[in-house]
Formats: C-alpha cells, sequence, structure tokens
C-alpha cells in the first residue's frame, strides 16, 4: 500500500489522509489479521503469508513522523518511506500548490528516529523530477545521488526505488536495477499487468482521501486475481514478492 500525506489539515488534493481515517484502515487491516512487515522483508520473506503487507509512504512528509507513527506503533507496524533527498528538512516547493497548504519534509533527525522505530527508508530521487523525460545519463544521476547520499547519511541500505509519479517503464527499471537498486516501486494498475511482470517491479496500491473500507478491502481482493493470471502466465517467482501489498495469491 502506499500513502502520502496523513495530515488533519485539510487540502484540495485526494493523497492527504486524516489522521483517524488511516486509524481506522489500519486497525481495520489489522483486525482483519494482516500482518505489517517493511518492504525489503515483504519482499525478501520465502514463506507464503497471504496476510502479508506493507505501508509504504511516498515523499517523506513531516506528517509521517508526527501523525502515522504513533498510529503505526499502536499496531506494531513498522512501515517503509521514501524519501526525496534534496527536499529533507524543506517544503514541498517541487509539488503543485493546491489551496494554498506547503508541506514540510521529514528532517534528518525525524529520518533518525523513524529507522530507531524499525522503519525503512529508500530512495525517491533527489528532487521529485518524473524521470521519462530524462537521458539515460539524467536518470542514472537521479538514481545514484539518491541512493548514495541516504547510504552514506543514514548508515542503512538503499535496496528500493520508488518512481516519482508512479510511471515506471522499462528503460527506467533497467537503469534502476543497473544502478545497483534491487527493485523499483510503481503503482498499480501499469500496463505491465497485461504481460509477465518484469524482475524488479514492485506494484503498489495506492490510498487516496477518496477510498473507504470497502474500497481497500476491494483492492486487495483484486490485486490477487490479477497476480494469479500474472503467475499463470509466466511462472515467475519473483511474482509473489511484486506487490507490497499481498505477499501471497490464494
Ligand atoms: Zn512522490
Amino acid at each position: 500500500m502506499v500513502y502520502h500525506k496523513i495530515d488533519p489539515r485539510p487540502e484540495l488534493g485526494i493523497t492527504c489522509i486524516h489522521p483517524k481515517q488511516f486509524e481506522k484502515q489500519i486497525r481495520f487491516l489489522a483486525d482483519q489479521g494482516y500482518q505489517f512487515l517493511t518492504l525489503e522483508k515483504l519482499v525478501a520473506s520465502k514463506s507464503v503469508n497471504p496476510k502479508a503487507l506493507a505501508i509504504t509512504f511516498d515523499d517523506g512528509y513531516r506528517d509521517i513522523h508526527k501523525c502515522a507513527l504513533p498510529i503505526l506503533k499502536k499496531y506494531n507496524a513498522p512501515a517503509t518511506v521514501f524519501i526525496i533527498t534534496d527536499y529533507i528538512g524543506k517544503e514541498n516547493t517541487w509539488d503543485v500548490n493546491l489551496g494554498w497548504l506547503r508541506y514540510e519534509h521529514l528532517n534528518e533527525r525525524e529520518i533518525d528516529s523513524l529507522i530507531d522505530e524499525g522503519w525503512e527508508i529508500n530512495s525517491h530521487g533527489t528532487s521529485h523530477c518524473s524521470l521519462r523525460g530524462l537521458t539515460e545519463e539524467e536518470i542514472i544521476r537521479e538514481l545514484l545521488r539518491s541512493k548514495t547520499m541516504l547510504q552514506e547519511r543514514f548508515r542503512q541500505p538503499i535496496r528500493f526505488f520508488a518512481i516519482p509519479f508512479g510511471n515506471v517503464n522499462e528503460r527506467i527499471r533497467r537503469l534502476a536495477i543497473k544502478t545497483g537498486y534491487q527493485g523499483i516501486a510503481g503503482f498499480y494498475p501499469v500496463k505491465y499487468f497485461k504481460n509477465p511482470l518484469p524482475p524488479g517491479v514492485i506494484l503498489r496500491l495506492a490510498v487516496y482521501r477518496t477510498d473507504s473500507l470497502m474500497s481497500i478491502q476491494q483492492k486487495i481482493s483484486d490485486n490477487c486475481m490479477l497476480l494469479k493470471e500474472v503467475l499463470k502466465q509466466n511462472a515467475i517467482n519473483f511474482c509473489s514478492n511484486a506487490t507490497i501489498m499481498v505477499n501471497s495469491l490464494r
């Protein structure tokens, strides 16, 4: 699952979820018996667990530390955050300003604190630009600079790259693997669902303000069915680890 902002302030966009709504969703999943893992642990888990999932956050907003962390701690749910390295401790001036609000990104101390809580950090690029229009050299720079910075500053292995705007394509996938990433995370659904899923592609279910508990449950079960189809088509073992949402195909 992928979230963006968990913040009580109202916003015109759909990526901001009120902490109370977020807690309801986490409680709902916990009540259904889901086990929360970090992305690396989910991808690495060899045993098939139909109830394993990973909560991830793109962009690395400060409200995650303030609002999401206390809730996730209650449910013993370490999460994974994808950080934009040029914006650590700064406002989200890279984003279109919907309404009047600017949102701050996590600062270094807060990122350290999330790591201390058992969270995993990964890269969301250096500047949150769309990689699609860039040259190969420019893409490699985005991939490598952010990875190196995070590894050196936070002394954590950076295994995954969440592509800004979720647009995974083959060229970017190949370059991410070439620059040492284990996987590249995009949003579900992508065109790859119609074909065998390439190695390294991780699909996530985005949760928006408009989602209800029922729609989340529906997304999970649809995802299960689609993954079954993918498995049938190509029988690539990777697929069993290819989604953060469901780690098994019942
Ligand atoms: Zn983003």
